[in-house]
């Protein structure tokens, strides 16, 4: 199939519209792309220095959402159907897959990073781990009303923070706390207050801020206009408030800096868990040994499993975890802009990328 494919020639240069031919190949489904989430992942790609596993010219993106166009032999089954592409798709069959450690398999497949992206008419991937959608025009089975399109940024933006949400063990009653709330916080925040956590939200935006006090913070605090005892201090008065200990408390390093990692930490009280979720290549100063002292734990998380997609995907539907307030859609033509504006901090938003073709 022919397909349309905006390329990035070489990092920070100017991504070109391409055209390229794809055909799937066995186990393999070429999707038309319905959407395409731009994530601070393909910012480092872009602009960082991040390397990727495929060389350039690549075409990023890996928060994609679409319909089954093409498929290869043993995936025809999937001919038609609309899909989140999960943006990391492991092998299923090696020793790590096979044990439950799909998450760290060797053989996985990262769109933009492995293979090119969903920044295109469409892309070629692995069929095993597609999550499938129902039918949207159902309102019963999508009673918010979505589009295809605004279910894409469940494949990152929504699954990864689930997963590491899952991995930390919070349970009810318990405390979950966000630094940085843009695009996988913001989510992180919701599903917590879904779980049936108290939440605490730290950004240095007022207005992501507000957000989440309507959708599941019981407190937002500004981290550039507190100093880190304040923030601690009110951290700790609301888990106080709640009779919350430090052991059921679960910070989430949703934000990607430096200054958000070093925060996180700081927070980590006796028996407190971290979860690393953001990412940036910037080093923290940090005094590690406070975690043998603490008898804390610090946990990396990379992507979600593929077979926790269907219950994400459901939690969504029903409006559990609200999507529309926190995406803006644009035309895939404005992606030179898009990152630009991202680069900067204009756009406080998920963004959506469409692609016209
Ligand atoms: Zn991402
Ligand atoms: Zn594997």
């Amino acid at each position: 199939m022919r397909l349309v494919s905006w390329t990035v020639p070489k990092p920070a240069e100017p991504m070109v519209l391409e055209e390229r031919d794809e055909t799937a190949g066995s186990g393999e489904a070429l999707i038309k792309v319905a959407g395409c989430g731009v994530c601070h992942t393909d910012l480092g790609y872009y602009y960082d220095g991040v390397p990727t596993r495929h060389p350039f010219p690549l075409t990023l993106g890996h928060e994609v959402s679409g319909t089954v166009a093409e498929a290869g032999p043993g995936a025809e089954h999937w001919i038609g159907k609309s899909v989140i592409v999960p943006a990391v798709i492991p092998c299923g069959a090696c020793d790590a897959c096979t044990s439950g450690n799909g998450r760290i398999c060797p053989k996985q497949t990262f769109p933009g990073c492995d293979v090119h992206g969903g920044f295109s008419s469409h892309l070629r991937v692995p069929a095993q781990g597609l999550c499938p959608v129902p039918d949207l025009s159902d309102r019963s089975a999508n009673p918010t009303g979505l589009d295809l399109a605004e279910l894409s940024v469940i494949a990152d933006a929504v699954s990864t923070p689930y997963q590491a949400i899952l991995r930390s063990g919070l349970d009810r009653g318990d405390l979950a706390v966000f630094v940085g709330v843009g695009g996988l916080g913001g989510f992180g925040v919701q599903i917590s207050a879904a779980m049936g956590a108290t939440v605490a939200a730290i950004d240095v935006n007022a207005e992501r801020l507000e957000w989440m006090a309507r959708h599941g913070a019981s407190l937002t605090l500004r981290s550039d206009e507190l100093d880190f005892k304040s923030l601690r201090r009110a951290v700790q008065r609301l888990a106080a408030e709640r009779g919350i200990p430090t052991w059921r408390q679960r910070i989430f390093e949703t934000s990607g800096t430096v200054a958000g990692q070093t925060t996180a930490f700081g927070l980590l009280g006796q028996g407190g868990h971290l979860s690393v979720v953001g990412f940036t290549p910037g080093k923290v100063e940090i005094r590690l040994s406070n975690v043998m002292a603490l008898d804390a734990t610090i946990q990396g998380n990379w992507g979600c499993l593929p077979e926790h997609y269907p219950t994400i995907l459901r939690l969504v539907l029903s409006g559990a975890i609200a999507v529309r307030p926190f995406v803006e859609r644009r035309p895939m033509a404005s992606i030179n802009q898009t990152f630009e504006d991202l680069r900067a901090h204009r756009i406080l938003r998920r963004i959506i990328l469409i692609p016209e073709h």
